[in-house]
């Protein structure tokens, strides 16, 4: 046997490796998988970790979170995101530009949040800048500092410091994203009036009420319209947290023709519908909305077509004062799902009632997203040379989603009380073991991800 360098191995006999389970060892060294052994080894220069029979794969990736450090740390923080994540068997996560104070929106702004960051990452973070309509001329300055892609609204953002911007905000913006080769994301909704709006307006209670202020039209038009840019300027476009099932066909026709168009949805249009949501909950109140389960089918099929690339969580925390759980008043509340920690049991639970496979969950979960934002040569995969960001998890095991094992601020979530399939028992971050079995066992792990140039 060849001589094996390593700083420790983990050995399951369910490894997760280019799309089948394998009986295994990983070797892991400077956070790096030095090796993969096949079968089960012993070392006297080394320890083996031994995870049984449970899936070891490679760790989830969140590229949709909201963590509003700096400036609106009462809402969430890195500490408190990135611990829920590593309980969550989520390894690396993007940060999204606009719930922080100051938004992201320049060079300047992007250096207070790494700073903000440093030493308080559990896990490996990322960040997206964003496009409003008076920072086209700094874009470039703040691609150049190492953001992963660029977010814009294409209606208001909940956040009055980062504006909506206009098409021709987008024309001008776009090629200064293809110059560098980097995703436009857009929350593709564009607003018009009508008479559901009303209706809403008179009953701020009542789901169905506010699922009919936010009709899929809007989502359609915007998905239409980033479709055109997409076309006109040749520059990657990624439509973030899709709800209307109406907007498949025409994504999927954008990507015969071969546009870089990617996109998204979330595990709250997959996991509930709109004929299950209470009135007064404020909790479940997101935009674009949770729809009927007849269109969250329709997402469903395309996930397995590969129409939709990714799940990510749109975590969107707010205190239970702004999310006006007391008054239920679905009008004035945050719109945002706190889930972060449940997202693989989430997905998980309602994929495997549709027939998914755990290596289906791990692309759409990790590999795809590692593509995505520019680390397909390094995450997303259990392979020589990656990084050893692991998730070790038991997909049989049930348990309840409770409060108390919130790890995120507030301790509140439209999944409390359900009951969920798969345990998240282990998660490595950089080759090192930070979760155990409900503990966290070392210091923070986490790296800042930049934009390799
Ligand atoms: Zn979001």
């Amino acid at each position: 046997m060849k001589n094996l360098a390593a700083d420790f191995g983990l050995h399951s006999s369910k490894i997760l490796i280019e799309s089948e389970f394998c009986d295994a060892t990983i070797l892991i060294k400077d956070g790096i998988i030095s090796d993969i052994i096949s079968g089960k080894i012993a070392s006297p220069d080394f320890l083996i970790e031994e995870a049984g029979d449970l899936i070891v794969m490679p760790g989830i990736i969140d590229s949709h979170v909201h963590i509003n450090e700096p400036g609106r740390t009462e809402w969430e923080g890195f500490e408190t995101i990135t611990k829920a994540a590593i309980a969550g068997g989520i390894t690396t996560l993007v940060d999204m530009p606009l719930n922080a104070s100051p938004v992201t929106t320049s060079a300047e702004a992007f250096q207070q949040k790494l700073d903000a960051a440093m030493g308080k990452l559990y896990c490996n973070c990322g960040f997206w800048g964003g496009i409003v309509p008076d920072n086209i001329d700094k874009l470039e300055e703040l691609i150049d500092a190492g953001v992963l892609g660029i977010k814009a609204f294409l209606t208001h953002s909940g956040i009055d410091d980062f504006p909506n911007v206009t098409i021709s905000d987008l024309k001008k913006g776009m090629p200064i994203l293809a110059k560098h080769n980097i995703p436009l994301l857009a929350h593709a909704e564009i607003d018009e009036v009508h008479p559901g709006i009303a209706v809403f307006e008179k009953n701020p209670t009542n789901y169905k009420a506010y699922l009919g202020s936010r009709p899929k039209t809007w989502e359609d038009k915007a998905v239409r319209l980033m479709i055109d840019l997409c076309r006109e300027f040749n520059s990657p476009v990624h439509i973030v947290h899709l709800s209307s099932g109406d907007s498949i066909e025409q994504i999927k026709a954008a990507r015969a023709e071969g546009l870089p168009l990617t996109v998204e949805t979330c595990p709250q249009y997959l996991y509930f519908c709109a004929e299950e949501i209470p009135n007064c909950n404020t909790l479940f109140k997101c935009a674009p909305p949770i729809r009927e389960r007849e269109n969250n089918e329709k997402l469903w099929k395309a996930l397995k077509d590969g129409t939709i690339d990714f799940i990510v969580t749109d975590h969107s925390p707010a205190s239970p004062e702004l999310k006006k759980i007391e008054s239920c008043n679905l009008k004035e509340a945050w719109g945002g799902i706190a889930s972060i920690q449940f997202s693989l049991p989430v997905v998980w639970t309602a994929a495997k009632k549709r027939g998914f496979s755990i290596n289906e969950i791990a692309e759409l979960m990790s590999k795809n997203i590692a593509k995505f934002i520019g680390f397909k040569n390094s995450k997303g995969q259990i392979k020589k040379g990656f990084d050893a960001d692991l998730t070790v998890w038991d997909p049989e095991q049930k348990f309840i989603a409770a409060k108390e094992s919130i790890h995120y601020r507030h301790k509140i979530s439209p999944y409390v009380g359900e009951e969920l399939f798969g345990v998240i028992r282990q998660t490595y971050v950089n080759g090192k073991k930070v979760f155990e079995n409900g503990n966290f066992i070392s210091l923070p792990q986490g790296k800042i991800l930049l934009r390799k140039h």
